[in-house]
C-alpha cells in the first residue's frame, strides 16, 4: 500500500505500508503538509470563534476600584459578554494568549510596561483585537501615541461610559 499526499496537488509518496505487492494507494498528508493543514484548521477555528462565540473583553487596569466598577457597569449593560481582567502587561499577555479577547480596554499608566507599549505588542500579534485606550490622563501626547497603535482613545474624565457602550455596540452589532 502506497501513501500519497493529497494536499493541493503535492502528490508526494511519503510512506509505504505492507503489503507492497497489491499496489493499493491511500491518500493522506505528508509530514510537511500535515503540519500546514493543522495550522490552517486552527486558524479557521479561531476565525469561526471570532465570528460566532461570545464576545470576550479584557480590562487592563491596575486600579482595583476602577477595574471593578468598570467591570460591573460593563456586565450590567452587556450580560452576555465574558469579562477578563489584568493588572499589568505580563498578566494581560497571558490573558490574551489564553482567552483571545475580541476587545481590550487598556490603561496607559501601568506597573512595568506601559499600556501603549503593550498595545503595540498585542496588535503586532493579533491585529484583529480591537483596543480602546482608557486613561485618566487626557494628554495630547497620549492621544497622539494612541492614534498610532490603538483603535480608540477615551479619557476617564471626559467620556461617559454611555459613549463607550455605544461604541461597543457599534463594534459588535447584534452580538452584545
Ligand atoms: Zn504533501
Amino acid at each position: 500500500m502506497i501513501q500519497v499526499c493529497y494536499y493541493k496537488g503535492c502528490g508526494v509518496i511519503y510512506g509505504e505500508k505492507e503489503p507492497l505487492s497489491d499496489k493499493q494507494i491511500t491518500h493522506g498528508l505528508c509530514p510537511k503538509h500535515l503540519e500546514i493543514a493543522l495550522k490552517e484548521i486552527k486558524a479557521e477555528m479561531e476565525k469561526l470563534m471570532d465570528m460566532t462565540g461570545s464576545i470576550r473583553v479584557l480590562i487592563v487596569e491596575d486600579s482595583t476600584l476602577f477595574r471593578q466598577l468598570f467591570k460591573e457597569t460593563l456586565h450590567d449593560r452587556f450580560p452576555s459578554v465574558e469579562i477578563y481582567e489584568a493588572i499589568d502587561g505580563e498578566e494581560a499577555l497571558l490573558q490574551v494568549e489564553t482567552f483571545r479577547p475580541n476587545l481590550i480596554f487598556m490603561d496607559i499608566r501601568l506597573p512595568g510596561e506601559n499600556g501603549l507599549e503593550l498595545t503595540k505588542k498585542i496588535k503586532a500579534r493579533y491585529p484583529n483585537i480591537t483596543i480602546i485606550i482608557l486613561t485618566g490622563y487626557d494628554l495630547p501626547e497620549y492621544r497622539e501615541a494612541s492614534s498610532r497603535c490603538a483603535d480608540y482613545f477615551f479619557s476617564k474624565d471626559s467620556s461617559t461610559t454611555e459613549n463607550i457602550f455605544t461604541l461597543v455596540e457599534s463594534i459588535f452589532p447584534n452580538r452584545v
